[in-house]
């Protein structure tokens, strides 16, 4: 067989009846951008050997913003506190004002290699917002996604609308500005954009409808988002339960809470994931959310996207996403800034949710590992992706299990997620292709993409303004 390849002699996580299980020294035989078989050897053109490593699916990163994260980290970790969410809605448009086109290319490039290079092999990018001056047309949208491809990853592509945006000012006061058009130009070309780029590259760029946050736009907008969605066949992430803040304007203006909202729009559904999630009650307790609106979403199959360390960053943590599995509601992860590394990640969300239900009890390493994977993968109706079974995209990840901190360990997993990184990763292979080796990039220079992004920071920082 010309094209085949076969990975053998690894630690394999094979997915069999629904489930990851651990081969102890195994083959897998992928056959152009697909696996053919997970466990049995087969003749093959092309040998990798994976001997002293972990063959794992890729991770599937739901929830990124690559075009400002490299210039707000570095600023942002210690400008405000939980309280005021001065981060979010005051300090963090200042530092995306301050990026222009050229600089977002190159900040994402170096995002993006991150990503991959600690094991990412599909990422949804959720670029930034619109009011920024000739900063964040789709054009710029465009090369970032294809930054991406070119890279070697798969990448949905979801470039955001609304209807307003908001500002904190210095008091902590958040004000909500409308545009003059509601928004709505701006919505019709994020949805021919999405049209128009879905399936291309070979499949490896898709796309996905994001409506801005849950209180930056209105029940038309997102009826229509739902209207489009059904229409069109593309999911749905929406920004919501971000603060308890936005929680109260929801209420507020609409008399009913985040989740009955977004079902009178229509939104919840199986191709509907709501990023962040973290105050669809008043408060950080998922517990506190009605059994009934829980399922809501656990009977409609929506998502909640879990992004722990940005939040843990700044104080606080969801309590926690085992409520929401216990609850039957399917939970994906996503790094939504830095680090872009879904091992890292893993970490938070098992010790966050550890440390939310005071119980070492509270989750395991499998349940982390899952959300990081499969779950992810199900976000997307995607069954071919973040597992290792014949049929599946050929996305595979290799870690070392040579290094001295590996050893003691049996498991894979449990040693990824709570002694593990990214820098364990050694080879990535996404589609059938090998674009990371020996834990170098094959399609880009490293060293000057850190070099122009470090010119970029400086010029970035000089034109902001508090
Ligand atoms: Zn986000």
């Amino acid at each position: 067989m010309p094209d085949r390849i076969a990975i053998r002699n690894g630690k394999v996580l094979a997915w069999m009846d629904g489930a990851h299980q651990l081969l102890q020294r195994a083959t897998v035989i992928v056959e152009g951008n697909r696996i053919v078989s997970v466990g049995e050897d087969a003749p093959a053109a092309r040998e990798i050997d994976a001997t002293g490593m972990a063959v794992l699916p890729g991770f599937v990163n739901m929830h990124s913003h690559v075009t400002d994260t490299a210039f707000t980290r570095g600023f942002l970790e210690e400008s405000s506190g939980p309280k005021d969410f001065g981060n979010l809605y005051r300090v963090l448009p200042a530092v995306r004002n301050a990026i222009d086109a050229r600089d977002a290319c190159i900040g994402a490039r170096l995002l993006l290699l991150e990503a991959l290079l600690s094991g990412t092999t599909t990422i949804v990018e959720l670029g930034y917002d619109l009011e920024l001056a000739g900063s964040a047309d789709l054009d710029n949208a465009r090369e970032v996604a294809e930054i991406a491809v070119g890279l070697g990853l798969r990448c949905y592509s979801a470039p955001r609308y609304r209807r307003g945006y908001w500002r904190g000012d210095s008091a902590g006061k958040v004000g909500y500005y409308d545009y003059a058009d509601g928004g709505r130009a701006r919505m019709e070309a994020c949805v021919a954009f999405c049209k128009a780029l879905n399936g291309s590259h070979a499949g490896l760029l898709r796309t996905m409808l994001a409506p801005g946050q849950v209180d930056t736009c209105d029940l038309d907008m997102l009826a229509e988002t739902r209207r489009i969605a059904g229409a069109t066949g593309l999911p749905i992430q929406l920004h919501a339960g971000q603060s308890p803040s936005e929680f109260r304007r929801i209420r507020d203006t609409q008399g009913q809470s985040t989740i009955r909202y977004m079902e009178r729009a229509g939104l919840l559904g199986r191709d509907f994931m709501i990023g962040h999630g973290m105050f669809l009650a008043e408060t950080n307790d998922v517990g506190t959310i009605p059994s009934e609106e829980l399922a809501l979403l656990a009977d409609s199959g929506t998502s909640v996207v879990h992004l722990p360390w940005v939040k843990m960053r700044q104080g606080t943590l969801m309590n926690s996403y085992a409520k929401f599995l216990r609850a039957g509601v399917n939970v994906a992860l996503g790094t939504d800034t830095h680090p872009l590394d879904m091992i890292h990640e893993m970490r938070a969300a098992a010790i966050g949710c550890k440390l939310a239900e005071q119980s070492q009890q509270a989750t395991t390493a499998t349940e982390a590992f899952d959300l990081a994977t499969v779950r992810g993968a199900r976000a997307l109706g995607r069954d071919d992706l973040g597992r290792l079974a014949p049929d599946c995209k050929a996305d595979i990840v290799m870690t070392s299990l040579s290094k001295p901190r590996a050893a003691g360990y049996d498991d894979p997993i449990k040693y990824l997620v709570y002694n593990g990184d990214g820098c364990d990763v050694d080879t990535v292979m996404v589609n059938g292709e090998v674009v990371v080796r020996g834990g170098m990039p094959l399609r880009a220079d490293l060293d000057e993409a850190v070099a122009q992004m470090n010119e970029a920071k400086a010029r970035v920082r000089a034109k902001i303004v508090l």
